[in-house]
């Protein structure tokens, strides 16, 4: 349940934006903020690009996207659509038949920037092509491949550039009379990104991805992708977020949703409240709360769980979670169940312990969430 009634220092207000589809999750309006994530294996390897899929579906990913680089690509990814579990969109770069394949193949979204693909009949062919198959499109913008023209204008990539490139290519779509569109006005820097994106938001009323390109390694990337996307989502910007790192997709899909998270805009699986532990410690926080990341990872309801070294911290934060452990002595702590200490449990058993109460609070939350719907 939102507290944000009472605690109003929490809200976020999100930008109206129009609603479109990509295959069958919405994106924009009101809908849940969609996680994406983008395969990295070959894709005419459809075995790994399906098994990839199926990871990040498995890991939360709304939407999966899929590189277009040539003919047996569009071929592979008919087979790709038709064996995932969620909406693929084709990644397509300056050929417009890849367009016209991928949107033929099934595929849920063309992210495809119609500047870039030739003359006014091709782009009507690729437009056709989307409409006829049901297909959106996402506009994808991006600093380090600006059009020529606006940088001769502005002498470099800057936030004006990537707006007035962004309304470049909406007029394109919307003089063809399409509308299923959203746009993403992606830059590695987190400062021209920023920028850029709160220029395209007052510019637009389509739905906005939200990226920052080329953030980097795994450590470095989420950094600066949370601050980057936290930031504007922070502010209601961002109807569906990437995630970039050079790093496996899961792991785009796991800090997609901790950024989502953090913001209270999207829950899932298990909030672990950890601290960082110190001499005080009852138990091994830091190996506890490692393994059950690991051991708890197939839990996709929303609950949280605190996992608190001592009673410096642990009754207070035991009181706001689903289910607790506080480290006390002699080799054992208290579980807590509901914010109320329940009963003591020993150290070595306790990791097995917790997973047993967090899976029957899960069932728990579950079948009160069918009994309400
Ligand atoms: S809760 Fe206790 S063990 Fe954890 S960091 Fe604080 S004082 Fe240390």
């Amino acid at each position: 349940m939102s507290l944000n009634h009472v605690r109003p220092w929490r809200n976020i207000y999100r930008r109206k934006s129009r609603q479109i589809m990509v295959g069958d999750v919405p994106i924009g309006g009101d809908a849940p903020i969609a996680v994406q994530t983008m395969t990295n294996t070959l894709t005419t390897d459809v075995a790994a690009t399906v098994a990839q899929v199926q990871a990040a579906a498995e890991a939360g990913a709304d939407i999966v996207r899929v590189s277009v680089p040539d003919e047996a690509s569009s071929k592979a990814l008919k087979e790709i659509v038709r064996e995932s579990p969620v909406p693929i969109v084709a990644d397509i770069h300056f050929h417009y038949r890849r367009g016209i394949e991928a949107a033929e193949a099934g595929a849920a979204c063309l992210r495809i920037n119609p500047g870039n693909i030739g003359d006014e009949k091709r782009v009507k062919e690729v437009i056709k092509a989307a409409r006829d198959h049901n297909c959106s499109i996402r506009i994808g913008v991006n600093a380090g491949s600006l059009e020529k023209h606006l940088l001769e204008k502005y002498g470099e990539p800057c936030p004006e550039a990537m707006v007035e490139s962004g309304l470049e290519h909406i007029r394109i779509l919307q003089d063809n009379d399409f509308h299923e569109f959203k746009i993403s006005v992606k830059a590695s820097d987190v400062f021209l990104s920023a920028a850029a994106y709160q220029g395209i938001a007052e510019a637009t009323d389509a739905p906005i991805h939200l990226g920052i390109t080329e953030a980097g390694g795994l450590v470095s990337g989420t950094i600066k992708s949370a601050i980057g996307l936290g930031n504007l989502l922070w502010m209601g910007i961002g109807d569906t977020i990437r995630v970039s790192l050079s790093a496996d997709p899961v792991e785009e899909v796991k800090v997609g949703y901790e950024i989502l998270k953090s913001l209270g805009l999207r829950h899932r699986g298990v909030n672990i409240i950890s601290c960082p532990s110190c001499a005080r410690q009852g138990f091994d926080v830091i190996k506890t709360v490692e393994a059950l990341e690991q051991r708890l990872e197939h839990i996709k309801t929303p609950m949280s769980l605190s996992i608190i070294g001592c009673v410096v911290n642990g009754p207070g934060e035991a009181l706001m979670t689903d289910v607790g452990f506080t480290g006390g002595g002699a080799g054992s702590g208290m579980v807590y169940l509901a914010g109320k200490a329940s009963h003591k449990m020993s150290n070595d058993q306790m990791v097995d312990h917790i997973v047993e109460q967090v899976e029957k609070k899960a069932a728990e939350l579950d079948a009160t969430q069918e009994a309400a719907e």
